[in-house]
């Protein structure tokens, strides 16, 4: 079966399916409602009592980011609205308190379920874990508790809950498999924190499934087998003792600077979209944030985040990072990414349309708060700047103006912020890096972003399913520009780096390094994997190469030439 890789990893073994905790309730009614209502009260008190402990737990133990969604269960507990609603059923319609609260909350979850919305699609999963809970305490039902499974296994589940993945015991986890989800769901952010592998969105896999059942999954993939034959079986395990040798091999470069065995020195960054992602960026040993997508801190809320809360959480991640570059990018909405709380114009073409610069300039009010925030977290760390979708140079002097507008009166007003922040744009959009050589002289640092670059060029959709064979970072077009990006920032004294997909990609590191790139930004799990890459590679090589590749007419050609360069794919 295919479904969604969430978590990586190859793992095999016995499979322990949890059904749906569904309570069978009767409507019996009551007469006595104050009994209903005390009762109501104390096993809200209870379940509070358990949410708060467990958010303790875990924020010692996992990490904040976990911890928050008890965090969130116990303000769904205290919201009045739901309760009010809880107690009419009681008083009104005589309803225990267990079935007035079921039948709330399922009216909720009817009104979440309709919408096309995944944060809210997983604000319903919360609030069906947290009234399960209240139920549990209510009725004294159990839940079949996932401490039972007795020896190690792959727990295949309908979806799993918050609550249900931190008490899991970890020891005996070795793999989820879950019918709902996607990448960003709960149960995929927690079995990445835990390095458990997951496969999530599978249909229907618990009815596939039996406790007991042998099966091979392969999180990278998303790849599930169900009692799998010794053919897949050996290819599989050939794959996991590879991958693990591969990962030690890598390990061994932390702490190392990042050359080619020629003495070429570049920076290997991480690209991040939330501040929990940090522990992964240090433990790969990242040298830098070399991309900061800002607008997760803008999505899954219902409001614009406030200039206090982004100052807080940049100056953190620069914090962190104890002064390594962060590059900040703002915010980059529009396209695919859209915010539920601002409302925006239906268009043919949205990632032609009004989306990133074209929309922050249009909105300088919040646009103004984001640089606010930035300049000030500046004060504590090495923050630097980058405006996303440039595509005419007076977008660029429009961001830079109000950059100075704000640090003027950042500095009427006296506040600490760091006035000499480096500003750079990214390069993703055709025009700009044709007329790269103009850019050059007006920002300290490029960043080419290859995911928007390669659609704009080769004009396919990079999430057409259809044309996806024509999407490409192979192609001869993309690698010339690159080229001349890369010369041209050069030619000014500015460094050049690369944030897009293909910056980590070990089939197109050793070309870039023939290129001249300064600075390669990619998912931390790469980052130790491409410094063994460049240390066996010689730039002088590279260099060699790179004109005769410059020359393929397609990118079949160049993909097959680039192939042979580094030994690991
Ligand atoms: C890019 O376009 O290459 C890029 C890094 O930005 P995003 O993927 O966020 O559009
Ligand atoms: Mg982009």
């Amino acid at each position: 079966m295919k479904g969604i890789g969430a978590s990586p990893g190859i793992e095999k073994g016995k499979v322990f399916v949890i059904k749906d905790w569904q309570p069978m309730l009767a409507n019996n009614k009551t007469e006595n409602t104050n009994a209903e209502i005390s009762r109501l009260e104390r096993a809200l008190n209870k379940s509070t009592t358990e949410l708060d402990n467990i958010f303790t737990k875990v924020k010692r133990e996992i990490g904040d980011k976990e911890a928050a969604i008890f965090e969130a269960h116990i303000m769904i507990i205290e919201d009045p609205e739901l309760i009010r609603q809880v107690k009419i059923k009681i008083n009104e319609e005589k309803m225990s308190a267990e079935y007035a609260l079921k039948t709330v909350r399922d009216i909720y979850l009817e009104m979440f379920k309709n919408m096309d919305n995944a944060y809210m699609r997983e604000r319903a999963a919360d609030i069906k874990d947290v009234t399960d809970r209240i139920i549990r305490n209510l009725t004294g039902m159990e839940k079949k508790d996932l401490l039972v499974i007795e020896e190690k296994a792959v727990i295949a589940a309908k979806d799993l809950s918050p609550s249900d993945t931190v008490q899991m015991d970890k020891e005996k986890i070795i793999g989820i498999l879950t019918d709902d989800g996607g990448a960003a769901s709960h149960v995929a952010i927690m079995a990445r924190t835990l390095e458990i592998p997951a496969v999530v969105g599978l249909g229907n896999i618990t009815e596939q499934l039996r406790t007991g059942d042998e099966i091979l999954m392969d999180g990278d993939e998303g790849h599930v087998f169900i009692k799998p034959d010794k053919d897949i079986i050996k290819e599989y395990m050939k794959k996991r003792k590879m991958l693990r040798t591969l990962k030690t091999m890598y390990a061994d470069l932390k702490g190392r600077e990042s050359r080619t065995k020629d003495g070429y020195k570049v920076e290997l960054s991480a690209n991040i979209g939330t501040p929990e992602e940090l522990p992964a960026v240090l433990r790969n040993d990242g040298e830098g944030i070399g991309l900061f997508r800002t607008e997760f801190l803008y999505m899954n809320r219902d409001r614009l985040p406030s200039e206090e809360e982004q100052f807080k959480v940049y100056k953190e991640t620069a914090q962190k990072m104890e002064g390594k570059p962060v590059v900040i990018r703002t915010l980059d909405i529009g396209g695919d990414k859209a915010l539920s709380y601002m409302p925006m114009p239906d268009e043919m073409n949205p990632f032609l349309g009004y989306r990133a610069i074209r929309l922050c300039l249009d909105r300088p009010d919040f646009f103004k708060s984001q640089l606010r925030a930035l300049l000030r977290a500046g004060a504590y760390g090495n923050i630097k700047i980058m405006f996303p979708m440039i595509s005419c140079i007076e977008e660029l002097r429009k961001a830079k103006a109000l950059l100075n507008e704000i640090k003027e009166d950042l500095n009427q007003r006296s506040q600490v912020f760091n006035p000499d922040m480096e500003v750079g744009m990214m390069i993703e959009v055709p025009a700009a890096a044709i007329l790269s050589d103009v850019f050059a002289k007006e920002v300290d640092f490029f960043s080419i972003g290859t995911n928007d670059l390669i659609q704009y060029i080769t004009a396919v959709d990079r999430g057409n399913k259809d044309i996806a064979h024509l999407y490409t970072q192979f192609h001869p077009a993309l690698l010339r520009l690159i080229k001349q990006v890369i010369d041209n920032g050069h030619r000014e004294g500015i460094w050049v780096g690369m944030c897009g997909e293909a910056a980590g990609d070990p089939r197109l590191i050793p070309i870039l390094i023939g290129m001249g790139l300064d600075e390669f930004s990619m998912s931390p799990g790469t980052i130790l994997k491409a410094r063994w890459i460049l240390s066996n590679l010689s730039k002088k090589e590279m260099e060699k190469k790179v004109e005769n590749v410059l020359r393929y007419a397609s990118a079949e050609e160049v993909c097959e030439a680039l192939s042979f360069d580094t030994g690991v794919i």
